[in-house]
């Protein structure tokens, strides 16, 4: 296949709060859930994912709580090798291939990360997850699925979010006049403070020019949506 003829290839970003369904760990209906709707999509693109781990550790939190920010960074990673497992897990029980890489090295558990390995098993039609972050303390994962998005040159980043289907005007919880904005460029997002995702990864796909689409994980069907590359959310470009 000619560059140019090549599949739509999307980096999915999912919070690790979605795995957890609100609560501490896995919640396996949800995690196959999220799994089913992927394997939807597989007819129309090539997925990578990068998985967050909030739903087990935030470095930052366990550092105000009086340990070393490094540390608990790495305990962070760690939980996103878990929501790794479980999605690839749910992954296959779909009938999807998939396979996990890991920024830290693991070799019982997980591939590790191998870019051009990464663009193999997609070119293949398997899901590749990204664990352990960027293997990185003082990186979160919106980060890294821009970074990753950039390395295996992806055509979207696709931001999947719990409770909020975009960027707003302003905190939606907090301003009950805010409204969603359907497209915006990364330099009024960050000059506005509009703060969905973080500021490293805008920066990132502002200088690279890489689209991000941030959209809601309900009603279910988005997430099969957007990898299909249905408009739904805010457009974030440069
Ligand atoms: N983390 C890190 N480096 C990375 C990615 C993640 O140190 O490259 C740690 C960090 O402590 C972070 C935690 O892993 O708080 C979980 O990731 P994140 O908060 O991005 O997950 P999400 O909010 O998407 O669930």
């Amino acid at each position: 296949m000619t560059e140019t003829a090549r599949k739509r290839r999307v980096l999915l970003k999912l919070s690790g709060e979605a795995f957890g369904g609100g609560t501490l760990g896995v919640n396996p209906d949800v995690v196959s859930q999220i799994a089913r709707e992927i394997a939807a999509a597989m007819d129309d693109a090539e997925v990578a994912v990068v998985v967050g781990g909030g739903n087990f550790f935030r470095g930052a939190e366990l550092s105000q709580r009086g340990m070393d920010r490094a540390r608990a960074d790495y305990m962070g990673m760690l939980g996103t090798v878990m929501n790794a497992l479980a999605l690839q897990d749910f992954l296959e029980q779909a009938g999807v291939s998939s396979r996990v890489q890991s920024a830290i090295t693991m070799t019982q558990v997980a591939e590790t990360y191998i870019p051009l390995r990464a663009i193999r098993h997609l070119e293949k039609g398997r899901v590749v997850i990204f664990g352990a972050g960027a293997g990185l303390p003082y990186f979160s994962t919106d980060t890294v699925a821009a970074q990753r998005a950039l390395e295996i040159h992806a055509d979207e980043v696709l931001v999947a979010k719990n409770g909020v289907d975009g960027v707003y005007t302003a905190d939606p919880n907090q301003d009950p006049n805010a409204t969603l904005i359907d497209e915006i460029t990364y330099n009024d997002a960050l000059v506005r403070g509009l703060k969905v995702v973080d500021s490293t990864a805008f920066s990132l796909c502002m200088d690279n020019g890489m689209p991000m689409r941030v959209f809601g994980m309900e009603p279910a069907g988005n997430v099969t949506e957007a990898i299909r590359g249905e408009q739904l959310g805010t457009l974030v470009h440069r």
